[in-house]
């Protein structure tokens, strides 16, 4: 039997449950439908079947895990660090035991190939990790002093929180905006992608069976318009995680304003990769080539616009070209495949839309297309567009698909200039071994996170998030503590200061 065949048939295994009983959404411990009886189906890109049905909720059903998650808070909040730490890292354990049933049921739920999957659930567990060994000193502030007063800051979680996240990668996503609100000592109504919503409930109840206390963590399936909207409208939610697209977030933003709801979002992108004449070009030719093909260009810091220097300009694009023509397509759980179908027949429109757009502003369609691939899923071949200008949509709209751009450019500051001139600004690649300009152009350079002769490469530590319309706030390192919690200032005096008497 094949590789293919034998993940399939694992693949098959694992799904069982979810085509007989589907996906029901997970209150307060318990998995539930939703109360009005509601369902919607979900699908496999690789053939457009539908594997299960799924949760509609509706608002009784977000205001019972509202509810749950509001009675969780008190004892999750007062519980030490030290003991949530104990038990965000029992989850982690927990989610790399199950490794390989999260990347089956995340390639046959998403179309993402197996050879990325493989490692959602390790990242996963890295990200509950990384998060358990913070929340000890998520309370922690500072002191500051005058010859009056003593002042001392800390922070404490700032209660029920809502998360909402995409179909990209829907596991790890789930894992690194949930982690650090658990770690923080915040109780969580999530509600996942409906075009992905598998993983989810897997996680939920791994979470769970590895001592989570009940109704600290509660799982709503449902349509952003539905459910979604009910979360980021509720009063007694009081802070909005949110990952998806701008325009969705500027909603949310509306949503959220009559309860002055806190937001943190994390938002499309259409990053620049820059890569000037001095630059070693084979490693640079690798990174562009991992950075839109890798995870089927459905990525949020995808480099999905090739900015290169007119002087190199031929020779890369034909560096690259050899590349992604030799890129295997195919079903996603063929350890050989690295791009397999688009998450929905949906999204195809989308990013086909782009071709015929792309085509008729007079850019040319150097390789890629839509293909045929198996099981009849929406697949489109690695794609490069040459003959790019900088005014073009195709080279200011995400199309988030495996779709690179290529746009020349002469000088450093035409560079610049092209690599700033987007709505967008979450990450940036650069390419030079020309120290001064790898300095000064990162640091002009419009985008939250850059980097210098090299892939996006995740170090937790450090902040993530965008600028402009990618994104408000940062996760990483203690960043995500400061969304997740207040900050109070409670002040001392030291001595009899001397107090103004009014009146007397
Ligand atoms: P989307 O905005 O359509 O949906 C994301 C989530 O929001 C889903 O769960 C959806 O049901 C929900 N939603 C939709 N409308 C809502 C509403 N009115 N109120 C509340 N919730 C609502 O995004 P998508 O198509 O699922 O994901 C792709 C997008 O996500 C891309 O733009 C990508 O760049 C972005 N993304 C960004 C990052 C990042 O870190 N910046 C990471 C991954 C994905």
């Amino acid at each position: 039997m094949s590789e293919l065949e034998k993940n399939k048939k694992k693949a098959s295994f694992f799904l069982q449950k979810f085509n007989e009983i589907g996906v029901l959404n997970h209150i307060n411990g318990k998995s539930e439908p939703a109360l009005a009886g509601e369902t919607f189906e979900n699908i496999s890109p690789i053939d457009l079947k539908v594997i299960c049905n799924v949760a509609r909720s509706r608002l009784e059903d977000v205001d019972l895990a509202v509810e749950a998650a509001k009675k969780a808070f008190s004892e999750w909040s007062s519980m030490t660090g030290q003991d949530r730490k104990k038990i965000l890292h029992a989850i982690a354990d927990a989610i790399e035991s199950r490794a390989d049933e999260i990347a089956l049921i995340e390639s046959v739920d998403t179309g993402q190939s197996l050879r990325f999957m493989s490692k959602a659930a390790l990242r996963g567990a890295a990200n509950f990790r990384f998060f358990a060994d913070q929340a000890p000193y998520g309370k922690d502030g500072e002191s500051t002093f005058t010859n009056s007063q003593t002042n001392m800051t800390m922070r404490y979680p700032i209660g029920p929180v809502g998360i909402i996240t995409p179909w990209n990668t829907p596991f790890m996503l789930s894992t690194w905006k949930i982690a650090p609100a658990l770690a923080a000592g915040c109780t969580v109504v999530h509600k996942p992608a409906e075009f992905s919503p598998l993983t989810a409930k897997i996680l939920i109840e791994i979470a769970e069976a590895a001592g989570l206390p009940k109704g600290v963590w509660n799982t709503i399936n449902g349509y952003g318009e539905e459910a979604g909207k009910l979360i980021t409208e509720h009063p007694d939610i009081k802070a909005i995680s949110f990952v998806g697209e701008s325009a969705t977030g500027s909603m949310i933003m509306k949503q959220g304003s009559d309860t002055l709801k806190r937001v943190h979002f994390e938002l499309g992108g259409k990053n620049a990769v820059v890569v000037f004449e001095d630059a070693d070009l084979e490693r640079a030719a690798d990174a562009v080539v991992f950075m839109i093909y890798s995870l089927n260009g459905e990525r949020c810091t995808s480099s999905s616009r090739l900015l290169v220097q007119e002087s190199v300009r031929e020779k890369f694009v034909q560096m690259i070209l050899k590349k992604a023509e030799r890129i295997k397509v195919g079903h996603p759980l063929d350890p050989d495949t690295t791009v397999g179908p688009l998450i929905h027949p949906i999204h195809e429109e989308k990013v086909k839309k782009y071709f015929e757009i792309g085509q008729k502003e007079g850019a040319t369609l150097l390789t890629g297309g839509p293909i045929d691939g198996p099981g009849g899923g929406p697949y489109i071949a690695p794609t490069i567009f040459t003959d790019v200008t900088r005014d073009m949509r195709i080279a200011k709209e995400e199309i988030f698909g495996p779709v690179l751009v290529v746009i020349p450019f002469n000088s450093e500051q035409e560079a610049l200039e092209i690599a700033n001139e987007t709505d967008y600004g979450l990450a940036g690649y650069l390419w030079t071994n020309n120290v001064t300009r790898a300095f000064q152009f990162s640091q002009s350079m419009e985008a939250g996170m850059i980097w210098v002769n090299s892939e996006n490469v995740r170090h937790l530590p450090t902040p993530f998030g965008g600028v402009k319309s990618s994104g408000i706030g940062r996760d990483g390192g203690d960043w995500s503590f400061d969304f997740y919690m207040e900050t109070k200032n409670i002040s001392f005096a030291i001595t009899e200061h001397k107090i103004t008497k009014l009146g007397g």
